[in-house]
């Protein structure tokens, strides 16, 4: 008999992509494998997933990334169908817009290329097509612009949280509220965690969800991960002359906007020469930013929000790989039983789904079984083999 303390399976990190992996490991295993979560907040405030754009595309370079968007999208529309109205995800299939100028051209016409080979409805479309389509776009200084209508959008982060915990509760998953500070490993393995109550918990294996966390938990395995917080606030706006129906415009000064109900959402991603590391507990909004940066570019490309007043900002972080701005999915080559979900860098909710069920399929039978993820396997970072994922936002 197994001590209470140990777990087959133990996952550090309860917010989307740890409850994610629990549930696909209730939906894909045989039910044989005890599970257990374990989570420094169960109120998931500070959490990326509490704190995201809540926002879904098909627009990236790397194959692997449409993939899991267009399962995280038919998992979104068949939530209500499992578990009735509380699980509407409220989703809104508003679109994706994003622009670029003539350096990025080469870059959007080839992600577009690797878009439609994946079946992604996505239009690509010249300048003049651009101010046809979108009068309220001032196109000074765009080439191109990429845009999908009918298979992107944004949606509720808590209700696909909530989602995922009904069950996992229903289903008798612990929730273990406490800070893993410790990772015990032997030779070849990860054997367990401790916690900061003082608590050792055994694992058959170990899995990584610790979102901008992720490289401290690697650390405390004594293994190297790239990926580190950064932060990004994002800014709540009324604009009462803003357009009807604009998508999530993305433009290459590193700005993006998109409705949130009556208002709207905006943010800013610096160039990498000017992103830096996070403290993990900084999650001041960087109100600077709006009238320095964001307003200036925004109102210059739609120049309907040059009026506009800001109702709320706040401030969170992305879990951002330093290497190549992708995921590292998959077992440690040195500790197998460690398993990584992490280094989302700014697009891990919508990936929520794909992930969790490509890990627990693995948990469940040492190989992906629907979308074979190994592109994103530790080795490249062992390597210093960068993926490189181009269309960041
Ligand atoms: C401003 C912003 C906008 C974003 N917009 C989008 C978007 O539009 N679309 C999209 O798909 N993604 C977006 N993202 C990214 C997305 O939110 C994340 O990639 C995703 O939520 C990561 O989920 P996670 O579960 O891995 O991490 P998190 O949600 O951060 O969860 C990690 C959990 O691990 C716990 N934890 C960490 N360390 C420990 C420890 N030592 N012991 C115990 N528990 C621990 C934390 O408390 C936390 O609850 C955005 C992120 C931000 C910040």
């Amino acid at each position: 008999m197994k001590d209470a303390a140990h777990h087959d399976v133990v996952i550090a990190g309860g917010a989307a992509i740890g409850a994610a992996v629990a549930w696909h490991l209730l939906a894909v295993g045989d039910g044989s494998k005890t599970i257990a979560v374990i989570e420094r907040d169960r109120s998931f405030r500070d959490a990326s997933t509490s704190r995201s754009a809540a926002s879904i595309r098909q627009q990236f370079s790397t194959p692997e990334n449409i993939r899991l968007s267009q399962y995280g999208l038919q998992f979104l529309a068949n939530m209500s169908d499992r578990q009735g109205p509380q699980a509407d995800p409220g989703l809104i299939l508003g679109g994706y817009l994003i622009l670029a100028g003539r350096t990025g051209l080469a870059a959007l016409q080839d992600n577009h290329r690797t878009q439609i080979a994946e079946g992604a409805p996505i239009r690509f479309l010249d300048v003049d097509a651009l101010a046809q389509t979108f009068p309220w776009l001032d196109c000074d200084g765009l080439a191109a612009g990429a845009h999908g209508e009918a298979c992107e959008g944004w949606f509720d982060a808590d209700a696909l949280l909530q989602f995922f915990w009904r069950d996992l509760r229903a289903a008798g998953v612990p929730l273990i509220e406490a800070e893993i500070t410790a990772v015990d490993t032997a030779p070849g393995r990860v054997t367990g965690v401790q916690l900061a109550d003082g608590r050792q918990i055994g694992c058959g294996a170990l899995v990584n969800a610790c979102g901008p966390g992720a490289g401290r938990l690697a650390a405390l395995a004594g293994r190297p991960l790239p990926v580190e917080p950064r932060k990004r606030t994002v800014f709540v706006v009324h604009c009462p002359t803003a357009p009807d129906g604009l998508p999530l415009v993305a433009d290459p000064s590193g700005i993006w906007v998109r409705p949130e109900g009556r208002y709207h959402l905006t943010g800013y991603s610096p160039p990498q020469s000017a992103d830096q590391t996070a403290d993990p507990h900084d999650l001041e909004p960087d109100h600077g930013l709006f009238e320095e940066t964001l307003w200036p570019a925004l109102a210059a490309r739609i120049p309907a929000f040059e009026t506009l007043k800001v109702i709320n900002a706040w401030a969170g972080h992305y879990d951002f790989n330093t290497l190549d701005q992708n995921a590292v999915i998959g077992p440690d080559p040195e500790l197998p039983n460690f398993i990584y979900a992490n280094g989302f860098s700014g697009h891990g909710l919508q990936h929520a789904p794909g992930v969790g069920r490509a890990v627990a399929e693995w948990l469940a039978f040492g190989a992906y079984r629907s979308i074979d993820l190994s592109v994103f396997g530790y080795d490249r970072i062992a390597e210093n083999r960068p993926v490189i994922e181009r269309a960041v936002i």
